[in-house]
């Protein structure tokens, strides 16, 4: 039966001759042959055959001037060391396909009521979860839960048309969220938002803000705070600077 040596093979011409352990090289270097030697060892040889690789490896690394342990310390295997990643207890990672107004993270909404006015909300999980907490908070009641609930119980007729609720914008960063909600909000003067949960915008911001469109809307026509002629138009550096601030665009 044929029987099949699987080793290193060296040229008979092979002198053994490495980096010397005097010559002027950095340490690491001469360690890396070593070990990159003794790599090819174990990936190419038979089981067999590696011991005897190995002993080669230290004999022609004495001869080239390393001593028993610094061989010994280069010929063991290598310790992968785990990166940061890994060594963080992850336990499961979940990764949800894109969907345009539902998986989008932080989300500036408009839901209508029934009565014409609107409520601003933002969120940073999916607008599509935040609807489901407005909903709950209405069907039980919790007005100090939700500004909608308060406004869905108020006196007169008041359904909330969740079902016309847009997504108005998606802005990443929690200074542009809130930047973004109180322009949206200055723009629906009629908003049921409470005002104790919005953030202050510079009055030098509002003419700015009321020139600029509001989209369509199913229920009706929103208002514009100002008459047209307060609508002066901005300095373009006041736009600039809003761009510039808080990255956002306005609609
Ligand atoms: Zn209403």
């Amino acid at each position: 039966m044929a029987t099949f040596w699987i080793t290193v093979y060296r040229k008979p011409t092979h002198t053994d001759r490495y980096l010397h352990k005097l010559s002027n090289h950095h340490p690491s270097q001469k360690q890396g042959i070593i070990g990159t030697l003794a790599n090819r060892a174990r990936r190419i040889c038979a089981n067999e055959h590696i011991q005897e690789e190995l002993s080669h490896l230290n004999k022609a690394f004495l001869a080239n001037g390393y001593n028993d342990r610094e061989i010994k310390a280069a010929l063991a295997p290598r310790q992968r060391r785990p990166d940061a990643n890994e060594q963080e207890n992850i336990i499961n990672k979940a990764f949800l396909p894109y969907v345009s107004q539902v998986t989008d993270r932080i989300g500036i909404y408009r839901i209508p009521c029934s009565c014409g006015s609107v409520y601003i909300g933002t969120t940073k999980r999916s607008v599509g979860t935040r609807l489901t907490e407005h909903k709950r908070n209405c069907r039980l009641g919790q007005t100090e839960k939700s500004a909608v609930a308060e406004h869905a119980l108020r006196d007169g007729d008041h359904k909330i048309q969740f079902e016309d609720t847009q997504v108005i914008a998606t802005t990443s960063g929690y200074h542009p969220r809130l930047v973004r909600e109180a322009v949206e909000i200055h723009k629906h003067p009629n908003n049921f938002n409470r005002k104790e949960e919005t953030f202050y915008l510079n009055r030098i911001w509002h003419p700015a803000i009321s020139r600029t469109k509001v989209a369509a809307q199913r229920s009706r026509p929103v208002p514009e705070e100002l008459p047209p002629e307060q609508a002066t138009p901005p300095p373009p550096t006041h736009k600039y600077a809003l761009r510039r601030r808080g990255g956002i665009s306005l609609v």
